[in-house]
């Protein structure tokens, strides 16, 4: 099998801020992807900026915090990018004023605190203004049932993202796209997606981190490489999630790195 055209050591000096993934780059399930606390720390010791980006809205912001700390990586609140926090900028941002909900509770609380009345349960559900939809664990029928009726009667459908799958030990387990799918095939209508491959996550990200040139990191091929597309930066693709070797050199444009894991690309081989 040919080897990477690429190299597999990245040259940090290129870039002053590195927009990580979670799911797929920085850790799989509970278990870090190989010598990733070596590889931020040593981001950290070269100064880098860095941000936590992921399109994960099961959890609320201070769980990633706290998950980061507790798999051994400083981080902190202002670092973590959520596509919960941009589901939340947006519903602020629109008219609408109900919501519909299909997502974790940490969902429902930026939904919340997005100053919309959550519908789910209540006689009026299938009047609500949006239908909001992010992977969790407990998607049922029910809220698949009562996210159609809203949308054929007008709602307007928002999600956290288009991925696939995410990956776990156990394999893949399906991202928001699946859920979306079903209900986009269920009415006709088409999802506004607001997480990667859009670039808004991105753009919060260095808004937060300031003037340089950032590098993306993540797994996916759509989503990271997508969405640092979209936002004009370079993105490096690891190995340790949803693409192959194969599929990262088949990728059209390529990315600007491929390395077989974060700690690869920025400490090189052990
Ligand atoms: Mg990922």
């Amino acid at each position: 099998m040919p080897s990477l055209p690429l190299p597999a050591v990245l040259s940090l000096s290129a870039y002053d801020h590195l927009l990580l993934d979670l799911d797929g780059c920085v850790w799989v399930g509970e278990a870090p992807t190989p010598r990733a606390q070596d590889a931020i720390a040593a981001l950290r010791d070269a100064r880098k900026g860095i941000a936590f980006v992921t399109n994960d809205g099961r959890h609320a912001d201070d769980d990633f915090v706290r998950k980061l700390w507790r798999l051994g990586f400083q981080a902190s609140r202002e670092e973590v990018v959520t596509v919960g926090g941009a589901l939340q900028h947006v519903l602020a941002e629109s008219e609408h004023r109900t919501a519909f909900v299909v997502g974790s509770p940490a969902v429902h609380r930026h939904v919340a605190d997005a100053g919309l009345r959550i519908l789910n349960g209540s006689d009026l559900a299938a009047r609500a203004d949006v239908v909001v939809v992010a992977a969790h664990d407990r998607f049922d029928y029910a809220e698949l049932r009562g996210a159609i009726q809203a949308v054929v009667r007008g709602a307007a459908l928002v999600c956290a993202g288009r991925d696939a799958t995410f990956p776990m030990p156990d394999g893949p387990w399906p991202g928001a796209g699946p859920i979306v799918a079903a209900i986009e095939y269920a009415t006709g209508v088409r999802a506004v997606s607001v997480g990667k491959p859009e670039p808004q996550l991105f753009l919060t990200a260095l808004d937060r981190l300031g003037p340089g040139r950032a590098l993306v990191v993540g797994d996916r091929l759509d989503a990271d490489a997508g969405g640092a597309r979209a936002a004009g930066l370079d993105c490096a693709i690891v190995l340790t999630g949803a693409t192959s070797a194969a599929d990262a050199r088949a990728a059209d444009p390529p990315p600007a790195h491929v390395a077989a894991s974060l700690a690869e690309l920025i400490l090189g081989r052990a």
